[in-house]
């Protein structure tokens, strides 16, 4: 059952939020050996807050109200585990909630483990984790995508109800795509990320994941607002689920298809089943329109260079002092740091460290950050003059399907490359959603992208319900 679907039970009095609790821990001791979606679990806690819910539970309950929701590890949560898949944080325990953790809690949500990931959501796969590869639940040999493996994994298997996770390049909207579910990276500025532990600073975003687009804009609505804790925070209003689905079925938005994301040797699955949705919608009368998107071959250049500089200063703040794990043995206080942080990351975040500080060098700054921050305005530039004639660009989101758990493990750059759909939207700031379509012939799920304006998650909610109620067949 979804979110929707729970909160009405519990409004007619029909199940109880133990039994769903209940539900949701049978479900994990069933699947979790297999997928491996969590780093921590909290079944007792949930189910004192169950009890406790059902106790305060009063006529007129929020719609996050006893729902049990897993959070990606790098999401603050006072005195529970943050991890962010990684040994330099293992045994750190935040003393303060996020700002979406406080706010979702604030609606009684049940917080019921943290998730698998990338560690410190550097990677597409799910296999960069200290904690070991989250599994796709569609098959067990394919990996689930990343970085929120373990969040899109665990709403997939059933392991909860929904999740949230973060997004820098793609990290929400790919592993949803590899997972059959539905995951939204809202604009830069949109949700807090006070309590987010920082990647790439100027990208990262916190989002939903979920089974249905309904369900997305009611986790949306809960996490989104302005936040004065965080600087780039922005103080716009947020929509309610009621203005967000103020009659959707009757909007006909005017939807564009760049080139430049349908490209010869792409998967042919990926490529028929996304220009599929687009056939639907326009038989629907949404208007469809060929655009170009000229810039889109510079994105991941740009976005290496940016995500990594961020990250290699981001993660300075590692020394085996202030947080978590530290090296054993060591004679001065140099080689304490070396070691705890040669000890404590894994190679491919010691790869980032090392291309970010390399871009960011006296000497190299110029030619690379510097460039890459003047070619991210071009790009940004691109979708500006595409909204001048559309209101929402349809794209895939990744390249192929799912691929099989260590096939791009020793080739980091084939793996840099299947990120090119999605980090576009990550550099222009713009909000994006993942929804399911289709599925390749291996039966593995895929996904198709809906990119907004700065600040319309509406348009995307609307356009992505209507596919999800009417057009969509039985995934
Ligand atoms: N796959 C991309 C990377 O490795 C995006 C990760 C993310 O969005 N956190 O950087």
């Amino acid at each position: 059952m979804n979110i929707k679907e729970i909160h009405e039970k519990y409004r007619k009095k029909e199940l109880s939020i133990s039994e769903v609790v209940n539900d949701i821990f049978e479900r994990i001791k069933s699947r979790e050996n297999e997928i491996n979606a969590f780093i921590s679990l909290y079944e007792d806690e949930a189910r004192e807050r169950a009890v406790e819910l059902e106790k305060n539970m009063e006529e007129d309950i929020p719609p996050l109200y006893g729902i049990p929701i897993a959070v990606k590890d790098n999401i603050s949560t006072k005195d529970m585990d943050t991890t962010c898949g990684s040994r330099i944080l293992l045994g750190y325990k935040p003393p303060y909630n996020a700002t979406v953790i406080e706010r979702i809690l604030s609606q009684g949500v049940i917080i019921i483990g943290k998730t698998n990931m990338d560690e410190f959501a550097m990677g597409s796969s799910g296999e960069h984790s200290y904690f070991g590869p989250t599994k796709n639940p569609h098959n067990h040999e394919y990996v689930p995508g990343g970085s929120s493996s373990g969040s899109s994994a665990a709403v997939a298997a059933g392991e909860a109800v929904a999740a949230l996770g973060s997004d820098t390049g793609g990290s929400i909207r790919q592993p949803a795509s590899f997972c059959g579910v539905v995951g939204l990276k809202p604009t830069y500025g949109r949700v807090s990320r006070y309590g987010l532990v920082a990647f790439g600073s100027s990208l990262d975003q916190i989002g939903p994941i979920t089974t249905t687009v309904y369900d997305s804009a009611i986790l949306f609505s809960a996490i989104a607002g302005f936040d004065p804790m965080d600087s780039t925070s922005i103080d716009i209003p947020v929509p309610s689920i009621d203005e967000i689905f103020y009659e959707y079925d009757k909007k006909r938005y005017r939807i564009g298809i760049p080139d430049e994301y349908f490209t010869e040797g792409m998967d042919e699955e990926v490529k028929n089943g996304v220009l599929d949705v687009a056939r639907r919608l326009e038989e629907h009368g949404f208007p469809i329109k060929r655009i170009s998107l000229p810039h889109t071959e510079y994105a991941i250049s740009v976005y290496y260079i940016i995500a990594t500089s961020e990250a290699s200063s981001n993660l300075a703040r590692y020394d085996g002092v202030r947080y978590g794990y530290r090296a054993k043995e060591y004679e001065t206080l140099e080689e304490m740091y070396k070691k705890t942080r040669t000890e404590g990351f894994g190679a491919e975040v010691k790869r980032r460290i090392l291309l970010g500080t390399f871009a960011l060098s006296a000497g190299y700054y110029d030619a690379y950050y510097l460039n890459a921050q003047r070619a991210r305005r071009l790009i940004k530039n691109d979708f500006d003059e595409a909204f001048k004639d559309v209101d929402i660009i349809l794209t895939p989101v990744a390249p192929t399907p799912a691929f099989k758990i260590g096939e791009k493990i020793d080739d980091p750059v084939s793996l840099y490359l299947s990120d090119i759909f999605t980090v576009t939207a990550s550099l222009a700031g713009l909000p994006a959603i993942s929804i399911p379509c289709c599925r390749s012939s291996k039966g593995l799920p895929i996904g198709f992208q809906l990119i907004g304006r700065p600040f319309d998650e509406k348009t995307l909610f609307q356009a992505g319900r209507f596919y999800e109620e009417f057009l969509k067949d039985e995934f």
